[in-house]
């Protein structure tokens, strides 16, 4: 354990390192992230430190996945905290580029994965996922990494950034790791800050309806009859809900009848001025 892990700002001092272990033979696993680390972000980096050799932490606030009316000016950023955290964790390397480093000027490459961007959240975020996709084919164009862990709390950006690599013969393995949450069920989120007292006591209603209609679906019946009181349920419990959909696990396309293939119930729901999205399995 140590206080200080080794911090670079620059893709040509990432590259330096990731040359040196390449040298050694050693496996190197990347965990991007926004900081404002949780325990959901935490539990990614110990399941990097158990499927590679060397384990580096991306640390950046990107602007590109941010539409002008989004929260990029207050989105939390806690560096110090954040090194902490992860000075108690096996992390050989920490990368935290500025905003230049990552877009310098006349930047004008933008990544656009159709169709599993389309729908839940790039219906209602369209500037989003194009923002994730770029940043993400940079890192990993910079880092090379043999391994990158996303989190299934963005189980649509997981399978969007596992899309893009494929689809760009980029040489690399994307890993999921399953969802953290808080004792009342909350998925862990750095979003969760911004909820009042009152709004974090109505927020664990998400994951606890979305766990009743996976729940009530793998009983069998429509979609449409599981989904309506799911939806009533959480507009009287305070949720305003963007979408709340049961979609194919794998391709994302919306299930309107019954359920005979691998599915998820997933969700979005504005609290006051804060977004929360969560996904479940339909057992
Ligand atoms: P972010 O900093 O929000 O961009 O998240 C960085 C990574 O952490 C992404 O792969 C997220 O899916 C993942 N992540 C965020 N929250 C959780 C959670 N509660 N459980 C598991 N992974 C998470």
């Amino acid at each position: 354990m140590s206080a200080s892990i080794k911090t670079v700002t620059t893709v040509a001092e990432l590259r330096e390192q990731m040359a040196a272990w390449r040298a050694n033979g050693q496996s190197v696993c990347l965990v991007p992230t926004m900081g404002a680390l949780h325990e959901g972000h935490l539990s990614l980096v110990k399941l990097a430190g158990k499927t590679g050799e060397r384990t580096v932490v991306s640390i950046f606030v990107n602007p590109a996945q941010f539409a002008p009316h989004e929260d990029f000016d207050s989105y939390p950023r806690e560096r110090e905290k954040d090194m902490e955290k992860l000075a108690a964790l096996d992390v050989d390397l920490v990368f935290a580029p500025a905003r230049d480093e990552v877009y310098p000027e006349n930047f004008s490459t933008h990544v656009t994965v159709e169709g599993l961007s389309e729908g839940l959240c790039g219906a209602s975020r369209p500037h989003f996922f194009g923002g994730v996709a770029t940043v993400v084919a940079k890192l990993l164009n910079q880092c090379r990494p043999d391994v990158a862990i996303f989190g299934e709390k963005d189980y649509q950006q997981l399978l969007v950034i596992r899309r893009m690599t494929r689809d760009l013969d980029m040489d690399v393995e994307i890993l999921g790791g399953p969802i953290v949450r808080g004792a009342d069920g909350l998925a862990m989120s750095s979003r969760n800050a911004y909820l009042t007292s009152d709004e974090r006591e109505k927020a664990p209603l998400l994951y606890k309806t979305l766990l009743q209609a996976a729940k009530a679906q793998s009983e069998g019946g429509q979609v449409r009859a599981v989904l309506k009181p799911a939806r009533s349920t959480l507009k009287q419990g305070g949720l305003d809900v963007d979408y709340l959909e049961i979609c194919n696990a794998e391709t994302l396309a919306p299930i309107e009848g019954g359920v005979s293939e691998p599915a998820r119930v997933f969700g979005a729901v504005m609290l006051g001025k804060t977004r929360l999205i969560d996904n479940v399995a339909v057992p």
